[in-house]
């Protein structure tokens, strides 16, 4: 099983073996900071701006900023978003926007997520009132629409109320929101049973392979990778660097491989594939994990997260569930390395047994001088009452019980 390739002293680490260390090491680091903030905590929760700022860190969004009109050089119509729906739109929108075509309405939550990501995607305000104006009025009049949705969406752009420019939602914002019965808002991939989501993206042309593995990646909660891997699907293998983090993000990276067109970039190996979603499995778990806990609870570093730091590699690559390296992958090695990997192979076992045996005498020796200096005190103890025991006697043969309890009590304390 081993995964390395040993030769005089050092182990050559296949690349897609390396997202192992790289956890490892960013476990180790992520644990110290956690530490290193658990104790600056105390400080920290006086000062009342910064302990509310730090409340919701792990759940803001710090990538790019759709707000602004700017952040966008597409500008998108109504009557392309049947097609960008199907083509560019990540899950969330797709959903919104079929719902929207097939019932004509949406509730407040799936107008404000649909809404204002359609704004940061691109469409102007005067379009946004016809979009909505054209499926709503096919429930409902005229009047009714100018009197309880129009103001929303004109709000929306900055042009009611506070005339504040509001931000389209970005993932975090979308899967850690309330979704009650009948929305169509939220994460489908966080809110839909692993069997209808297979259904439904069978039905978006999603091949049977990759639904399941969507449909997988979703019921263990990794929500943002199931949608990469939609966008994977639905864009010939293409991956987005970055990882999805928002629904804009979703559509710009979309357009911009659309206005490539033939000159796209090759689509990623499956190798490629598999090893980047390694690392965003990990550092996903990893944020599930170390930064969970709220900074009302104070934070401690994980003994497992910090012990990694001393395990060794042959360890750490044991434990790795994403192996693929074989003996073809190693294409400059030759047969005389591999005997040689062979031999090494036996060194190092014997050498893992030769570590065990020194842990074990360290750890006998660490129970021998806890062992001997429990029976020095018990010595001790067994001196003092011994003392004592003698001394009540003497006391209490003069007649003076309460002269003899004092002299005890005195003892027992010294
Ligand atoms: Fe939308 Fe983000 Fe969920 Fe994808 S991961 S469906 S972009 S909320």
């Amino acid at each position: 099983s081993r995964r390395v390739f040993l030769r005089a002293g050092y182990a050559y680490v296949p690349d897609t073996e390396l997202i192992t260390l790289i956890a490892s090491a960013y476990r180790t680091s992520l644990s110290r900071a956690l530490a290193h903030t658990s104790r600056a905590l105390p400080q920290l929760e006086d000062d009342t701006r910064l302990f509310k700022m730090l409340q919701d860190f792990d759940r803001r969004y710090t990538g790019s900023d759709f707000s602004s009109k700017k952040a966008t050089s597409t500008s998108i119509t109504p009557d392309m978003l049947n097609t960008l729906s199907a083509k560019a739109f990540p899950l969330c929108m797709r959903k919104l926007h079929d719902t929207l075509v097939s019932v004509h309405h949406l509730k407040h939550g799936g107008r404000m997520q649909y809404g204002l990501f359609l704004k940061a995607a691109g469409l102007s305000l005067e379009d946004a009132l016809a979009f909505w104006r054209l499926h709503f009025t096919k429930t409902m009049d005229h009047d009714k629409f100018d009197r309880q949705y129009a103001y929303n969406i004109r709000h929306n752009y900055g042009k009611e109320g506070k005339r504040t420019d509001y931000s389209p939602y970005s993932c975090i914002k979308i899967i850690t929101g309330s979704v009650g019965p009948g929305d169509a808002h939220g994460c489908p991939f966080k809110l839909t049973d692993a069997p209808l989501l297979r259904q439904r993206l069978a039905a978006y042309g999603v091949t049977t392979a990759a639904s399941s593995e969507i449909a997988e990646l979703a019921s263990k909660g990794h929500y943002q990778i199931a949608c990469q891997k939609y966008y994977e699907a639905t864009h010939n293998n293409t991956i987005i660097e970055t990882g999805v983090n928002h629904p804009n993000q979703y559509f710009s990276e979309s357009m911009k491989l659309m206005a490539l067109g033939p000159n796209a970039p090759t689509p990623a190996t499956k190798v490629e594939l598999t090893s980047r979603r390694s690392v965003l499995q990990s550092s996903q778990s990893l944020n599930t994990s170390l930064l969970t806990p709220s900074l009302s609870s104070p934070l401690t570093p994980s003994s497992s997260s910090s012990s990694s730091s001393q395990t060794p590699i042959k360890s750490s690559l044991d434990n790795t569930t994403t192996t693929t390296t074989t003996q073809s992958q190693l294409t400059s090695t030759t047969d005389a390395d591999f005997d040689e990997f062979d031999d090494l192979d036996m060194d190092f076992e014997s050498l893992d047994a030769s570590i065990e045996q020194h842990n074990a005498a360290a750890a006998a020796a660490t129970v021998s001088t806890v062992i001997a200096s429990t029976t020095t005190a018990s010595v001790e103890m067994t001196s003092s009452a011994m003392a004592s025991a003698a001394a009540t006697t003497a006391l209490a043969s003069r007649g003076s019980a309460t002269t003899a309890s004092s002299a005890t009590a005195s003892l027992a304390t010294a």
